[in-house]
């Protein structure tokens, strides 16, 4: 195999890229200045020793000095609210909106409807160890942030599930996004303004 061949297969197993695009990002690369190709490698390289994830959060972020948890967790914010996310890219867009001041969790997947295996796709176990370590900060509402497409829908339907005991237990509201999501879009494409409703109109 050629490494034309080879690193376009590495792309293709990047989220949402196919054989023709994968090729495209290679040839790309190849017309590219070798100083921009260093650099790429070498900060793909070093992408690992400098990012960390949060234990709190789940989220990635740049490790500075001995922090034990990310900036958003160590940062005062409001504890009674938690806000449950698929990924990374849609925290950045909750975040860009500027319209919620609770915590976070990031699921780190979704879950496929009629998937058989739904505790090996997304971070349930550590979502509920971070629900009961909240119910002792003042917890009280749950939000379950998911993007509003079938697989979506059925992640919710399941952490809904999984939340219920503990929510009963501890006397925690657990809400979703409501109207102004509309039907098949993604949290991470939603605009701030269409965000910030969704967030307002939660139920
Ligand atoms: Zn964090």
């Amino acid at each position: 195999m050629s490494t034309i061949d080879s690193l376009a297969h590495a792309f293709m197993k990047f989220p949402g890229i196919g054989t023709r695009q994968a090729k495209r990002f290679v040839y790309f690369l190849l017309a590219q200045d070798p100083k921009f190709v260093e650099n790429l490698a070498q900060e793909i390289a070093e992408l690992k020793n400098t990012i960390t994830q949060c234990p709190e959060c789940f989220r990635f972020y740049p490790q500075v000095g001995m922090n034990a948890v990310c900036g958003i967790c160590s940062a005062d914010a409001d504890n009674s609210m938690l806000l449950v996310v698929e990924k990374d890219t849609d925290f950045d867009s909750v975040r860009k909106s500027a319209s919620y001041a609770g915590r976070y969790f990031i699921l780190g997947g979704i879950i496929p409807v009629l998937d058989q295996d739904p505790e090996s796709k997304i971070r349930i176990h550590e979502l509920l160890k971070r629900v009961e370590q909240g119910a002792s900060e003042g917890l009280t509402e749950i939000i379950v942030a998911l993007s509003a497409n079938p697989d979506g829908d059925a992640t919710r339907d399941y952490v809904i599930k999984m939340l219920d005991p503990l929510s009963k237990k501890y006397n925690i509201k657990i809400t979703a996004l409501g109207r102004g999501l509309s039907t098949g879009s993604e949290l991470e494409y939603a605009d701030s303004d269409t965000l910030r409703n969704a967030l307002k109109n939660r139920n």
